[in-house]
């Protein structure tokens, strides 16, 4: 079955956009994903120390993406 592909407003990548996807629509399902742990530290946190929190949750996607794909070669 085939779902609308959307680019996320978030992180820029493509995504299905799924009826039951929880969070917003234009963002992919890693960045609609509550993040407890972000939110605290939002206020707290240099902008050093958010780049590299974002840089690590990227990261983290970009794995998951890469076993997707590797899956489904
Ligand atoms: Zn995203």
């Amino acid at each position: 079955m085939a779902f609308p592909i959307r680019t996320c407003a978030a992180c820029s990548e493509e995504f299905e956009l799924k009826p039951d996807k929880p969070g917003f629509a234009n963002r992919c399902p890693a960045c609609s994903e509550p993040d407890p742990l972000d939110l605290k530290t939002k206020q707290s946190m240099d902008a050093d120390e958010r780049k590299a929190l974002i840089e690590a949750n990227e990261a983290r996607r970009r794995a998951m993406r890469d076993l997707l794909y590797r899956k489904d070669s």
